[in-house]
């Protein structure tokens, strides 16, 4: 399975205001909405990042390299990314009249962080440090954004720094939550083998089993990542049996 790791940053929307206290600013104020300022991936078990910006080739020319990324994955996994940064890349591709990717699984750290553990903050940053992985790169706020829509090469050398970083936290708290994860994409459908569903190790202990209403699984547990999963072929309950309606 072809797992991409990706982040993407963002420029603001830009606006007239009249003040800055409660302000409903109307569309006509609007000067440039939001757009794609950078990008950083990876493809998981790789040690190469990608990194493409709007400041190192054109608008067109970055939007092409991540579609084709988004392309060939097969599972793709980000920090809030299924409600931030797929959609702005996909309203970014419809905008240039480029076609939908092809359909690929979404790992959002994000959701498994709200659904599985009860951290003080969900924020990647605070995640990362909770674990002991290390911590976003520091920078100076809104004005480094403000700077590279302005071109500024020193600025833009921070955030690719931060950009990337960003990235390598992200895999490795994916590392961290592998096992936590609820319906990860099934490495099983990518492999001749039989291998744990969340991160395709083969050290499968058996640990009982599992029922369901009418059936019996083989349970078992991964020695690598701790994940839990059953053959997906019910054993003989041995029985008749029935079930309430
Ligand atoms: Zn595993």
């Amino acid at each position: 399975m072809k797992i991409l790791l990706i982040d993407i940053e963002v420029a603001p929307n830009t606006a007239h205001v009249w003040g800055i206290f409660d302000q409903n600013i109307s569309i006509n104020q609007l000067l440039e909405s939001s757009y794609v300022l950078c990008y950083a991936a990876k493809w998981y078990g790789e040690s190469k990042i990608i990194f493409d910006s709007v400041h190192k080739s054109s608008r067109t020319d970055m939007l092409n390299g991540v579609h084709a990324l988004l392309n060939e994955a097969d599972a793709i996994v980000h920090y809030n990314g299924s409600r931030f940064d797929i959609p702005i890349l996909h309203k970014e591709f419809l905008l240039n009249g480029m076609p939908p990717p092809a359909p690929s699984k979404q790992i959002d750290l994000l959701q498994v962080a709200r659904r599985q553990f009860r951290f003080v903050s969900n924020k990647l940053d605070y995640v990362a440090q909770a674990l002991g992985l290390g911590s976003k790169t520091d920078h100076e706020g809104h004005t480094l954004w403000v700077k590279c829509m302005n071109n500024d090469n020193k600025a833009w050398k921070v955030m690719e720094q931060y950009n990337k970083n960003d990235v390598i936290l992200l895999e490795a708290v994916y590392n961290k939550f592998k096992g936590w994860i609820k319906n990860h994409p099934n490495h099983n459908a990518y492999n001749a083998n039989i291998v744990c569903p969340n991160c395709e190790s083969n050290k499968l202990h058996s640990r009982g089993t599992q029922r369901s209403r009418t059936a019996i699984y083989q349970r078992f547990q991964c020695q690598a990542c701790g994940s839990w999963s059953r053959s997906a072929k019910s054993e003989k309950i041995g029985k008749e049996s029935l079930v309430n309606i």
